[in-house]
């Protein structure tokens, strides 16, 4: 549990205290098809999807709130811009959460959301976003600065809790700039215990975003910042859970699921090092165990580098050696690996 930190809980259990740290995505179908929404959603609850949040745009799209409710079990989050009435009905449709963003919404319409939310016990989180600024800090920081971002996210906490007297508030700090991102956030924390999201916005394609995101996120949550994340990804949502959870694992964070080590190849490799691992990724890719594999390019450093390996396999010349935890078990033929492998892991 983290120090200090603000108590916010969502309806149906799930607490930030820093102890677990959520994976959450976005659906990205069309909000007026109800079918689409609830198939993605059950996909991305199967991939780990641990919060889930959805575009409300307008009143009537509350209706796909309360679908998801009924046929996903984690959290529900409806994302608002703009149309207060549309969190309104997002709240009474059973919405676990409600995302706002303060630049798109007058005082009136905040104060508004506020006392439906403190009503139905809902939670709020402030969503400050570079690209959705108020204009007014804009003009007086001239753009949107890491001082104007925090300024912004204080503000408009202070106002929910010491005017609107709410205080289930969880905040989030995004920008595209990764520096700027992280700036933001400690700067933040500095100033304020609530909760946070925290992700970089708008980090592109999977091959770019991996990169943006895992400095980003990983380096707020070395510092014990963030409570829940999302990798933004322009591609199907399940990859962001993939690499949310991946920094996780990377980080020591979370311990579940199968993770592989292996050698970046050098002159002494003798076995294809590299097609066996993306075979071996390929064929263990819905298996849920906790396992790490190491799959090394040599005998000579192979199972002492990868000591802490629950099995691996080291290469030698058109052979593979199979070990368990750095201790050498015994040698099969090259095209043998893969298999004794798979059947070596069956049996964990
Ligand atoms: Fe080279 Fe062996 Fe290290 Fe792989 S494990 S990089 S083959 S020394």
């Amino acid at each position: 549990m983290r120090k200090n930190l603000k108590f916010v809980a969502l309806k149906n259990g799930y607490v930030f205290n820093g102890e677990k740290i959520y994976v959450q995505s976005m659906l990205n179908v069309p909000s007026k098809d109800v079918k689409a929404n609830i198939l993605q959603a059950k996909a991305l609850k199967e991939a780990g999807c641990e919060i889930l949040r959805v575009a409300v745009p307008s009143c009537e799209d509350s209706v796909l709130v309360s679908a998801l409710k009924k046929e996903i079990s984690c959290p529900i989050v409806a994302d608002i811009h703009y149309d207060h009435f549309a969190a309104i009905e997002a709240i009474k449709a059973g919405a676990d959460k409600i995302r706002i963003n303060p630049g798109n919404m007058t005082k009136d319409q905040l104060k508004e959301v506020a006392k439906y939310c403190k009503n139905f016990n809902v939670p709020i989180r402030i969503g400050v976003n570079s690209g959705s600024l108020e204009k007014q800090l804009l003009k007086k920081y001239g753009g949107p600065t890491v001082d104007a971002l925090v300024y912004s996210a204080i503000k408009t906490v202070n106002m929910f809790e010491e005017e609107f007297n709410f205080f289930d508030i969880v905040v989030s700090i995004k920008a595209s700039d990764v520096v700027k991102t992280v700036m933001a956030c400690r700067k933040f924390r500095k100033l304020a215990n609530n909760p946070l999201h925290i992700g970089v916005t708008e980090a592109g394609i999977k091959e770019f975003s991996i990169v943006k995101s895992s400095i980003g996120i990983g380096s707020l949550l070395l510092d014990s910042i963030g409570e829940t994340l999302r990798v933004s990804i322009t591609a199907n949502p399940i990859e962001e859970i993939k690499a949310g959870h991946a920094i996780l694992k990377a980080l020591n964070l979370e311990k579940k699921g199968v993770e592989i080590i292996s050698c970046p190849t050098c002159g002494r490799t003798k076995i294809d090092i590299i097609g066996l691992t993306t075979k071996v990724k390929h064929k263990l890719s819905g298996v849920k165990k906790n396992i790490k594999i190491a799959i090394m390019g040599c005998v000579v450093n192979g199972p002492g580098e990868a000591k802490d390996a629950d099995i691996g396999i080291a290469g030698g010349d058109l052979v593979g050696v199979i070990f368990k935890k750095g201790k050498v078990l015994y040698k099969v033929k090259e095209e043998e690996i893969l298999n004794v492998l798979l059947k070596e892991i069956e049996t964990m």
